[in-house]
């Protein structure tokens, strides 16, 4: 638990979130400004600031999260007509909330390039 993260809080539930999936290393819950029809943010529980402080100790931790990230797209329905996985990192990169995220979006078609 970082002292001001946002999504440290989540995990600990000092916030409320709509989760829809959690265990010893992994949260999903529904991104509150939904983007998409289906819109789903999975989380490690670790606190990594954004993708770049993934060290080769978090490998499996990586995996892990876009393994689960997997389970739950087919298991809301996005598999058959495909969905987008996005993680923002940095100002360029559009990231708001400094604790790792993998967005799910789906239900709808998506356009390339991203704005
Ligand atoms: P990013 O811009 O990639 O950092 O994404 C941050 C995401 O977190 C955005 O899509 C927000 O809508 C979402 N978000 C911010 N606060 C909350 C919250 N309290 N519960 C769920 N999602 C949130
Ligand atoms: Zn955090």
């Amino acid at each position: 638990m970082t002292a001001d993260c946002l999504f440290c809080k989540i995990i600990s539930g000092d916030i409320p979130s709509n989760k829809i999936y959690e265990d010893k290393d992994v949260y999903a819950f529904h991104d509150i400004n939904p983007a998409a029809p289906s819109h789903v943010l999975i989380i490690p529980k670790k606190h990594l600031h954004d993708i770049t402080e993934a060290k080769d100790q978090d490998a499996e931790l990586i995996g892990k999260l876009v393994l689960r990230a997997n389970t739950i797209a087919e298991e809301i329905g996005l598999t058959e007509n495909g969905f987008r996985y996005v993680i923002n990192t940095g100002s360029d990169g559009g990231q708001t909330v400094f604790h790792l995220h993998l967005h799910l979006l789906g239900g709808r078609p998506m356009s390339w390039p991203p704005g």
